[in-house]
């Protein structure tokens, strides 16, 4: 599935089979996760995405085939690819461990082609390889909601306990269950009356859900924002005792309102999270199977994939979208 132009639907396409270089794999696609982030893309609101473009980030795969200089991986591995594509190593940020924010950085479904095809080439150093029980389209969701939600709790003081999620979609889903093992109470914040959200906070774990525009019932130690909305960062900001912490995990956000400083002060923090670095994936990946994390996953076929973008648009989904070839 092809983007062609911004602001329009993928197009069914046929497109060769990529040439894996040196130190690339060649995948045949499992399974691949249907981000926001792919929203974003498509609805022209990251610049300059790769045109035409094959999107998707978060991607299952078996190996095929391999470049002559590939060492870590064999024919018939299982390995998940995320939007982290490939990085310089030789800039200011990957010499001081921030690849994340690498100037060179490519990313996978934006300025490199993705997964929305049942072929991809992947760089194997950026590749993952996945523990058994998510080598399958359960797994995807990992790929990305879970490595930048679990970069955004990681940003978060070890002692908060009491902390709060606005937006409960394919990130706080996984990211719930994980506090929950680390015995942290977790406040889901959602649109006002979206009750089914609500229940499905509560059924992966939260301690309290309730309506972001309400009070919460306790002052929260820190907040993260994955919803796009601008407007939830004031709210937030409000929610957080003294010291707390606001952590936005998207990639876009509506613009933020204004807000009073005393609601800043006493030094209370915003922050945002750009990316993953590999470190996250991994740390990610060790913790998933101890919880253990279960996705909730709506199946689409890859000829479906604006079916599963229109759904996530509208927020219909409970959970995440995953196209399964
Ligand atoms: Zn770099
Ligand atoms: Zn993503």
């Amino acid at each position: 599935m092809v983007l062609h132009q911004v602001g329009h639907p993928l197009i069914p396409s046929n497109i060769e089979i990529p040439v894996p270089a040196t130190d690339q794999l060649l995948l045949r696609v499992i399974a691949c996760g249907v981000c926001r982030t792919d929203l974003h893309i498509v609805d022209g609101e990251l610049a300059h995405p790769l045109l035409p473009l094959v999107p998707g980030h978060e991607i299952i795969g078996t190996v095929v085939k391999m470049g002559q200089k590939v060492q870590g991986f064999k024919i018939g591995d299982i390995v998940g690819v995320p939007w982290l594509a490939y990085t310089c190593k030789q800039c200011r940020y990957c010499k001081r461990h921030q690849e994340n924010l690498c100037e060179h950085a490519l990313f996978t479904g934006y300025t490199v082609n993705g997964g929305y095809a049942e072929y991809m080439v992947a760089y194997e150093q950026y590749c993952f390889p996945m523990p058994a029980i998510y080598a399958n389209a359960a797994g995807a969701p990992l790929l990305c909601a879970g490595f930048i939600g679990y970069r955004s709790w990681n940003k978060i003081r070890e002692d908060a306990e009491n902390i709060g999620i606005y937006g409960f979609g394919a990130a706080a889903h996984i990211l719930t269950q994980i506090a929950a093992f680390k015995k942290k109470n977790i406040y889901a914040f959602t649109k006002r009356g979206d009750t089914l959200s609500q229940m499905f906070a509560l059924d992966n774990g939260a301690h309290w859900a309730g309506d972001a525009t309400g009070h919460s019932p306790v002052k929260l130690d820190a907040a993260i924002i994955f919803a796009p909305d601008g407007g939830l960062l004031p709210v937030a900001l409000r929610n957080l005792d003294k010291g707390g912490q606001v952590i936005c995990g998207g990639i876009h956000m509506s613009d933020i309102p204004p807000f009073p400083y005393s609601h800043l002060w006493e030094e209370r923090s915003i922050q945002s999270v750009a990316n993953l670095t590999r470190e996250d994936g991994i740390s990610l990946l060790q913790v998933a199977p101890q919880v253990p994390v279960r996705t909730t996953v709506r199946i689409y076929t890859l000829e479906e994939a604006n079916d599963a973008l229109n759904d996530l648009r509208t927020g219909k989904l409970n959970g995440a979208a995953v196209l399964v070839l």
